[in-house]
Protein backbone atom coordinates (compact mmCIF):
# COMPACT_ATOMS: atom_id res chain seq x y z
CA UNK A 1 0.00 0.00 0.00
CA UNK A 2 1.37 3.11 -1.01
CA UNK A 3 -0.01 7.12 -0.06
CA UNK A 4 0.12 10.23 -1.68
CA UNK A 5 3.07 12.26 -1.16
CA UNK A 6 4.05 15.36 -0.08
CA UNK A 7 7.34 17.04 -0.57
CA UNK A 8 8.65 19.82 1.64
CA UNK A 9 10.64 22.89 0.62
CA UNK A 10 14.42 23.18 1.45
CA UNK A 11 14.34 23.54 5.11
CA UNK A 12 11.19 23.25 5.83
CA UNK A 13 11.31 19.86 8.07
CA UNK A 14 12.97 21.73 10.97
CA UNK A 15 9.04 21.13 13.15
CA UNK A 16 8.71 17.36 11.59
CA UNK A 17 12.06 16.91 12.79
CA UNK A 18 11.05 18.54 16.06
CA UNK A 19 7.48 16.34 16.27
CA UNK A 20 5.24 19.09 15.75
CA UNK A 21 2.22 16.87 13.99
CA UNK A 22 1.39 19.97 11.68
CA UNK A 23 2.53 20.44 8.33
CA UNK A 24 1.52 24.13 7.13
CA UNK A 25 0.57 24.46 3.44
CA UNK A 26 3.51 27.13 2.66
CA UNK A 27 6.25 25.11 3.59
CA UNK A 28 5.03 22.24 0.94
CA UNK A 29 6.95 22.87 -2.04
CA UNK A 30 5.25 19.79 -4.32
CA UNK A 31 2.48 17.49 -4.40
CA UNK A 32 2.68 13.51 -6.33
CA UNK A 33 -0.68 13.38 -7.66
CA UNK A 34 -4.28 15.11 -6.07
CA UNK A 35 -4.93 13.47 -2.97
CA UNK A 36 -8.85 14.38 -1.52
CA UNK A 37 -9.19 15.87 1.53
CA UNK A 38 -8.82 13.52 4.82
CA UNK A 39 -7.20 11.51 2.74
CA UNK A 40 -4.07 9.81 3.87
CA UNK A 41 -0.49 10.88 2.68
CA UNK A 42 3.38 10.63 2.99
CA UNK A 43 5.28 13.43 3.85
CA UNK A 44 9.12 14.24 2.72
CA UNK A 45 11.87 16.30 3.25
CA UNK A 46 13.34 18.06 0.23
CA UNK A 47 16.08 15.20 -0.10
CA UNK A 48 13.20 12.50 -0.59
CA UNK A 49 13.80 11.16 3.30
CA UNK A 50 10.63 10.14 4.91
CA UNK A 51 9.38 12.50 7.83
CA UNK A 52 5.93 11.86 8.55
CA UNK A 53 2.53 10.26 7.25
CA UNK A 54 -1.24 11.93 8.29
CA UNK A 55 -4.57 13.28 7.16
CA UNK A 56 -4.78 15.62 4.29
CA UNK A 57 -6.38 19.01 5.05
CA UNK A 58 -7.20 21.40 2.58
CA UNK A 59 -6.57 24.67 4.24
CA UNK A 60 -3.22 26.41 6.01
CA UNK A 61 -3.12 23.05 7.99
CA UNK A 62 -2.20 21.02 4.95
CA UNK A 63 -0.75 17.27 7.08
CA UNK A 64 -2.39 16.47 10.15
CA UNK A 65 0.18 13.49 11.57
CA UNK A 66 -0.44 10.48 12.89
CA UNK A 67 2.99 8.98 12.90
CA UNK A 68 6.52 9.52 12.64
CA UNK A 69 7.59 6.72 11.54
CA UNK A 70 6.59 4.58 8.20
CA UNK A 71 3.97 2.75 9.30
CA UNK A 72 0.60 1.72 7.40
CA UNK A 73 -2.37 3.45 8.97
CA UNK A 74 -4.56 0.47 9.22
CA UNK A 75 -7.07 -1.11 11.87
CA UNK A 76 -3.82 -1.96 14.32
CA UNK A 77 -3.01 1.21 13.98
CA UNK A 78 -5.84 2.73 15.29
CA UNK A 79 -6.41 -0.03 17.85
CA UNK A 80 -3.09 -0.07 19.49
CA UNK A 81 -2.86 4.07 19.90
CA UNK A 82 -6.65 4.32 21.56
CA UNK A 83 -5.40 1.73 23.56
CA UNK A 84 -2.26 3.67 24.48
CA UNK A 85 -4.47 6.06 25.42
CA UNK A 86 -6.80 3.90 27.67
CA UNK A 87 -4.38 2.34 29.38
CA UNK A 88 -3.03 6.12 30.62
CA UNK A 89 -6.71 6.24 31.63
CA UNK A 90 -6.45 3.46 33.47
CA UNK A 91 -3.18 4.37 35.19
CA UNK A 92 -4.52 7.89 36.27
CA UNK A 93 -7.38 5.52 38.08
CA UNK A 94 -10.21 7.18 35.93
CA UNK A 95 -11.69 3.81 34.40
CA UNK A 96 -13.84 2.00 36.71
CA UNK A 97 -14.02 4.62 39.33
CA UNK A 98 -17.26 4.83 41.55
CA UNK A 99 -16.77 7.98 42.09
CA UNK A 100 -15.74 9.65 38.50
CA UNK A 101 -17.01 8.12 35.90
CA UNK A 102 -16.20 11.33 33.29
CA UNK A 103 -13.02 11.61 31.71
CA UNK A 104 -11.51 12.76 28.28
CA UNK A 105 -10.17 9.54 26.77
CA UNK A 106 -8.34 11.04 23.56
CA UNK A 107 -7.42 14.70 23.60
CA UNK A 108 -6.19 15.38 19.87
CA UNK A 109 -2.48 16.43 19.75
CA UNK A 110 -1.88 15.42 23.51
CA UNK A 111 -2.59 11.75 22.53
CA UNK A 112 -0.62 11.81 18.95
CA UNK A 113 -4.15 11.57 17.15
CA UNK A 114 -4.41 15.44 15.66
CA UNK A 115 -8.16 16.33 15.34
CA UNK A 116 -10.03 13.90 17.52
CA UNK A 117 -11.69 14.22 20.94
CA UNK A 118 -13.43 11.38 23.09
CA UNK A 119 -15.37 11.79 26.05
CA UNK A 120 -16.47 9.37 28.15
CA UNK A 121 -19.84 9.64 30.15
CA UNK A 122 -21.18 7.34 32.29
CA UNK A 123 -21.76 4.49 29.16
CA UNK A 124 -21.98 6.83 26.48
CA UNK A 125 -18.33 7.78 24.17
CA UNK A 126 -19.21 11.04 22.81
CA UNK A 127 -16.68 11.53 19.41
CA UNK A 128 -15.69 14.60 18.14
CA UNK A 129 -13.95 15.17 14.83
CA UNK A 130 -11.86 18.04 13.87
CA UNK A 131 -10.97 16.70 10.74
CA UNK A 132 -12.17 15.11 7.57
CA UNK A 133 -9.57 12.08 7.83
CA UNK A 134 -10.55 11.70 11.33
CA UNK A 135 -13.95 11.59 10.22
CA UNK A 136 -13.80 9.43 7.86
CA UNK A 137 -12.25 6.90 10.51
CA UNK A 138 -15.13 6.88 12.48
CA UNK A 139 -16.18 3.65 11.96
CA UNK A 140 -12.82 2.25 12.81
CA UNK A 141 -12.76 4.21 15.75
CA UNK A 142 -15.91 2.83 16.53
CA UNK A 143 -15.21 -0.64 16.85
CA UNK A 144 -11.68 -0.16 18.86
CA UNK A 145 -14.19 1.44 21.31
CA UNK A 146 -16.11 -1.19 21.71
CA UNK A 147 -13.85 -3.65 21.77
CA UNK A 148 -12.33 -1.61 24.45
CA UNK A 149 -14.96 -1.16 26.66
CA UNK A 150 -17.35 -4.19 26.05
CA UNK A 151 -20.81 -4.26 27.07
CA UNK A 152 -19.61 -1.29 29.65
CA UNK A 153 -20.19 0.95 26.48
CA UNK A 154 -23.81 1.35 25.84
CA UNK A 155 -23.87 4.64 23.14
CA UNK A 156 -21.26 6.26 20.86
CA UNK A 157 -22.70 9.76 20.04
CA UNK A 158 -20.58 11.23 17.49
CA UNK A 159 -20.92 15.05 17.78
CA UNK A 160 -18.85 16.77 14.73
CA UNK A 161 -21.64 18.46 12.80
CA UNK A 162 -20.05 21.98 14.22
CA UNK A 163 -16.18 20.89 13.83
CA UNK A 164 -15.40 19.32 10.44
CA UNK A 165 -13.72 22.35 8.85
CA UNK A 166 -13.88 21.76 5.07
CA UNK A 167 -16.97 19.42 4.37
CA UNK A 168 -15.53 18.34 1.20
CA UNK A 169 -18.39 15.62 0.30
CA UNK A 170 -19.25 14.84 3.56
CA UNK A 171 -22.20 16.35 5.79
CA UNK A 172 -22.14 14.89 9.29
CA UNK A 173 -24.72 14.96 11.35
CA UNK A 174 -24.77 14.66 15.02
CA UNK A 175 -26.34 11.90 16.74
CA UNK A 176 -25.56 7.89 17.70
CA UNK A 177 -23.66 5.79 16.04
CA UNK A 178 -24.13 2.98 18.59
CA UNK A 179 -27.18 2.53 21.19
CA UNK A 180 -28.81 4.59 22.75
CA UNK A 181 -27.77 6.77 26.41
CA UNK A 182 -29.48 4.93 28.83
CA UNK A 183 -28.55 7.17 32.04
CA UNK A 184 -28.76 10.90 31.63
CA UNK A 185 -26.43 11.63 34.88
CA UNK A 186 -23.25 11.40 34.94
CA UNK A 187 -20.33 12.07 38.00
CA UNK A 188 -17.42 13.79 38.93
CA UNK A 189 -16.14 13.25 42.08
CA UNK A 190 -19.21 12.17 43.86
CA UNK A 191 -21.24 14.81 42.82
CA UNK A 192 -24.35 14.13 39.87
CA UNK A 193 -24.53 16.17 36.64
CA UNK A 194 -26.59 15.99 33.59
CA UNK A 195 -24.87 16.08 30.24
CA UNK A 196 -26.36 18.06 27.35
CA UNK A 197 -24.74 16.09 24.65
CA UNK A 198 -27.12 17.10 22.16
CA UNK A 199 -27.01 21.42 22.85
CA UNK A 200 -24.43 21.21 24.76
CA UNK A 201 -20.99 23.29 24.49
CA UNK A 202 -18.05 21.26 23.70
CA UNK A 203 -19.18 17.49 24.00
CA UNK A 204 -21.69 18.61 26.84
CA UNK A 205 -19.49 19.43 30.13
CA UNK A 206 -16.26 21.09 30.88
CA UNK A 207 -14.20 17.83 32.06
CA UNK A 208 -11.31 19.81 32.06
CA UNK A 209 -12.09 21.67 35.16
CA UNK A 210 -12.44 18.44 37.73
CA UNK A 211 -9.30 18.92 39.55
CA UNK A 212 -9.25 22.93 39.39
CA UNK A 213 -13.35 22.10 41.21
CA UNK A 214 -12.16 19.60 43.70
CA UNK A 215 -9.37 22.50 45.00
CA UNK A 216 -12.72 24.99 45.14
CA UNK A 217 -13.89 23.04 47.08
CA UNK A 218 -11.61 23.04 49.63
CA UNK A 219 -11.44 27.48 49.90
CA UNK A 220 -15.31 27.35 49.80
CA UNK A 221 -16.19 26.89 53.60
CA UNK A 222 -18.50 29.81 55.11
CA UNK A 223 -17.65 32.01 51.83
CA UNK A 224 -19.55 34.30 49.43
CA UNK A 225 -19.28 32.57 46.41
CA UNK A 226 -19.69 33.87 42.83
CA UNK A 227 -19.33 31.67 40.43
CA UNK A 228 -19.56 34.04 36.91
CA UNK A 229 -19.45 32.59 33.68
CA UNK A 230 -21.05 29.27 35.47
CA UNK A 231 -22.31 27.26 32.39
CA UNK A 232 -23.67 23.81 33.86
CA UNK A 233 -22.85 25.12 37.10
CA UNK A 234 -19.52 22.89 37.50
CA UNK A 235 -17.84 24.97 40.24
CA UNK A 236 -21.11 25.93 42.38
CA UNK A 237 -21.76 22.35 43.31
CA UNK A 238 -18.49 21.97 44.33
CA UNK A 239 -18.60 25.16 46.41
CA UNK A 240 -21.81 23.80 47.91
CA UNK A 241 -20.47 20.60 49.42
CA UNK A 242 -17.49 22.42 50.45
CA UNK A 243 -19.69 24.76 53.08
CA UNK A 244 -19.92 28.09 51.58
CA UNK A 245 -22.55 30.49 52.98
CA UNK A 246 -24.28 31.74 49.64
CA UNK A 247 -23.27 30.29 46.21
CA UNK A 248 -24.30 32.78 42.97
CA UNK A 249 -24.14 31.25 39.34
CA UNK A 250 -24.20 33.82 36.59
CA UNK A 251 -24.17 33.07 32.97
CA UNK A 252 -25.43 35.03 29.82
CA UNK A 253 -26.95 31.88 28.74
CA UNK A 254 -30.34 31.46 29.89
CA UNK A 255 -30.15 28.14 29.00
CA UNK A 256 -26.78 27.52 30.71
CA UNK A 257 -29.03 29.39 34.13
CA UNK A 258 -31.20 26.54 33.36
CA UNK A 259 -28.70 23.71 33.63
CA UNK A 260 -27.15 24.87 36.86
CA UNK A 261 -30.62 25.36 38.32
CA UNK A 262 -31.31 21.35 37.70
CA UNK A 263 -27.72 20.16 38.44
CA UNK A 264 -27.83 21.56 41.86
CA UNK A 265 -31.44 20.42 42.47
CA UNK A 266 -29.76 17.31 41.92
CA UNK A 267 -27.15 17.30 44.16
CA UNK A 268 -28.83 20.23 46.72
CA UNK A 269 -32.16 19.54 46.40
CA UNK A 270 -34.39 22.46 48.03
CA UNK A 271 -30.84 24.35 49.26
CA UNK A 272 -31.26 27.87 49.40
CA UNK A 273 -27.90 29.02 49.51
CA UNK A 274 -27.90 28.88 45.66
CA UNK A 275 -29.10 31.09 43.39
CA UNK A 276 -28.40 31.38 39.74
CA UNK A 277 -28.69 34.72 37.49
CA UNK A 278 -28.99 35.18 33.42
CA UNK A 279 -26.69 38.01 33.28
CA UNK A 280 -24.20 39.81 31.47
CA UNK A 281 -20.75 39.49 33.11
CA UNK A 282 -19.26 42.73 32.60
CA UNK A 283 -22.85 44.71 34.12
CA UNK A 284 -22.94 41.96 36.70
CA UNK A 285 -19.39 42.78 38.37
CA UNK A 286 -19.90 46.61 38.15
CA UNK A 287 -22.24 46.14 41.02
CA UNK A 288 -20.82 43.77 43.79
CA UNK A 289 -18.89 45.62 45.93
CA UNK A 290 -17.68 43.77 48.88
CA UNK A 291 -20.58 41.43 48.49
CA UNK A 292 -18.21 38.31 47.59
CA UNK A 293 -15.02 36.97 48.87
CA UNK A 294 -14.81 34.15 46.60
CA UNK A 295 -14.91 34.85 42.92
CA UNK A 296 -14.35 32.10 39.87
CA UNK A 297 -14.31 33.62 36.70
CA UNK A 298 -13.95 30.78 33.51
CA UNK A 299 -14.46 32.86 30.44
CA UNK A 300 -15.16 31.63 27.14
CA UNK A 301 -12.00 31.69 24.93
CA UNK A 302 -11.77 35.36 24.05
CA UNK A 303 -8.93 34.37 21.06
CA UNK A 304 -9.27 31.76 18.68
CA UNK A 305 -6.51 32.78 16.60
CA UNK A 306 -3.62 35.23 17.18
CA UNK A 307 -5.00 38.01 15.10
CA UNK A 308 -7.64 38.73 17.92
CA UNK A 309 -4.56 38.34 20.99
CA UNK A 310 -4.44 41.85 21.74
CA UNK A 311 -7.95 42.57 22.03
CA UNK A 312 -8.41 39.16 24.14
CA UNK A 313 -5.70 40.44 26.46
CA UNK A 314 -7.66 43.93 26.65
CA UNK A 315 -10.57 41.56 27.26
CA UNK A 316 -8.84 39.75 30.35
CA UNK A 317 -7.73 42.73 32.00
CA UNK A 318 -10.92 44.71 31.81
CA UNK A 319 -12.84 41.37 33.28
CA UNK A 320 -9.97 40.60 35.93
CA UNK A 321 -9.50 44.53 37.17
CA UNK A 322 -13.59 44.50 37.96
CA UNK A 323 -12.81 41.50 40.01
CA UNK A 324 -10.21 42.48 41.91
CA UNK A 325 -12.02 46.23 42.98
CA UNK A 326 -15.34 44.41 43.59
CA UNK A 327 -13.70 41.14 45.91
CA UNK A 328 -13.86 41.52 49.80
CA UNK A 329 -10.39 41.90 51.96
CA UNK A 330 -8.74 38.67 51.91
CA UNK A 331 -10.77 37.38 49.00
CA UNK A 332 -9.84 34.38 47.09
CA UNK A 333 -9.92 34.89 42.78
CA UNK A 334 -9.48 31.70 40.63
CA UNK A 335 -9.24 33.12 37.12
CA UNK A 336 -8.66 31.30 34.14
CA UNK A 337 -8.10 31.28 30.79
CA UNK A 338 -8.93 28.21 28.27
CA UNK A 339 -7.41 30.46 24.80
CA UNK A 340 -5.19 28.45 23.35
CA UNK A 341 -2.67 31.61 21.49
CA UNK A 342 -3.08 33.50 25.02
CA UNK A 343 0.19 31.75 26.47
CA UNK A 344 0.49 31.35 30.38
CA UNK A 345 3.27 34.36 30.49
CA UNK A 346 0.38 36.88 28.83
CA UNK A 347 -2.34 35.84 30.86
CA UNK A 348 -0.18 36.17 34.04
CA UNK A 349 0.60 39.79 32.67
CA UNK A 350 -2.70 40.14 32.17
CA UNK A 351 -4.09 39.28 35.49
CA UNK A 352 -1.09 41.01 37.35
CA UNK A 353 -1.37 44.43 35.64
CA UNK A 354 -4.97 44.37 36.73
CA UNK A 355 -4.43 43.93 40.12
CA UNK A 356 -1.81 47.08 40.35
CA UNK A 357 -4.88 48.86 38.62
CA UNK A 358 -7.27 48.05 40.95
CA UNK A 359 -4.74 48.82 43.81
CA UNK A 360 -4.92 45.05 45.83
CA UNK A 361 -2.12 43.04 47.29
CA UNK A 362 -2.26 39.88 45.68
CA UNK A 363 -0.15 36.58 46.10
CA UNK A 364 -0.23 33.57 44.49
CA UNK A 365 -1.77 30.52 46.09
CA UNK A 366 -1.96 27.82 43.41
CA UNK A 367 -1.16 27.55 39.63
CA UNK A 368 -3.62 25.41 37.79
CA UNK A 369 -3.68 24.07 34.00
CA UNK A 370 -5.79 21.10 33.18
CA UNK A 371 -5.65 17.26 34.57
CA UNK A 372 -4.00 14.89 33.51
CA UNK A 373 -6.26 13.28 31.11
CA UNK A 374 -6.17 16.28 28.71
CA UNK A 375 -2.36 15.36 28.15
CA UNK A 376 0.12 18.14 27.00
CA UNK A 377 2.47 16.67 23.60
CA UNK A 378 5.65 19.10 23.98
CA UNK A 379 6.34 19.60 20.94
CA UNK A 380 2.89 21.13 20.32
CA UNK A 381 2.92 23.83 22.80
CA UNK A 382 -0.99 24.93 21.64
CA UNK A 383 -2.34 21.72 23.73
CA UNK A 384 -1.37 23.28 26.90
CA UNK A 385 -4.75 25.73 26.40
CA UNK A 386 -5.70 26.19 30.25
CA UNK A 387 -4.28 28.36 32.64
CA UNK A 388 -5.53 29.66 36.19
CA UNK A 389 -4.48 31.42 39.12
CA UNK A 390 -5.82 31.13 42.63
CA UNK A 391 -4.99 34.37 44.21
CA UNK A 392 -5.23 36.05 47.70
CA UNK A 393 -6.64 39.28 47.41
CA UNK A 394 -6.05 41.40 50.36
N1 LIG B 1 -17.06 27.45 34.17
C1 LIG B 1 -17.82 26.59 33.30
C2 LIG B 1 -17.43 26.73 31.85
C3 LIG B 1 -17.58 28.12 31.29
S1 LIG B 1 -17.81 28.17 29.58
C4 LIG B 1 -17.68 25.14 33.78
O1 LIG B 1 -16.98 24.88 34.77
O2 LIG B 1 -18.29 24.27 33.18
C5 LIG B 1 -18.10 29.85 29.30
C6 LIG B 1 -19.51 30.33 29.63
O3 LIG B 1 -19.49 31.76 29.53
C7 LIG B 1 -20.62 29.88 28.67
O4 LIG B 1 -21.60 29.17 29.38
C8 LIG B 1 -21.19 31.18 28.09
O5 LIG B 1 -22.62 31.16 27.97
C9 LIG B 1 -20.77 32.20 29.11
N2 LIG B 1 -20.64 33.60 28.64
C10 LIG B 1 -20.09 34.04 27.49
N3 LIG B 1 -20.07 35.40 27.45
C11 LIG B 1 -20.60 35.82 28.63
C12 LIG B 1 -20.84 37.10 29.19
N4 LIG B 1 -20.51 38.23 28.56
N5 LIG B 1 -21.38 37.17 30.42
C13 LIG B 1 -21.72 36.04 31.09
N6 LIG B 1 -21.51 34.80 30.60
C14 LIG B 1 -20.97 34.68 29.39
Amino acid sequence: MSYIKIVLKKGKDQSLLRFHPWVFSGAIDFIEGNPKEGELVEVYNSDNVFMAVGHYQIGTIAVRVLSFEKTIINDDFWEQTITKAFVLRQTLGLVDNEQTNTYRLIHGEGDNLPGLIIDIYADTAVVQMHSVGMYLTKDIIDCVLLKLYGNKLKAIYNKSEGTIPFKADITPENGYSFGESQSTFALENGLRFKVDKDRGQKTGFFIDQRENRSLLELYSKDRTVLNMFCYTGGFSFYAMRGGAKLVHSVDSSARAIDLTNENIELNFPGDERHEAFALDAFKYLNDIKDKYDLIILDPPAFAKHNKVLKNALKGYRKLNTKAFEQIKPNGILFTFSCSQVVSKDDFRKAVFSSAAKAGRKVRILNQLTQPADHPINIYHPESEYLKGLVLHVE
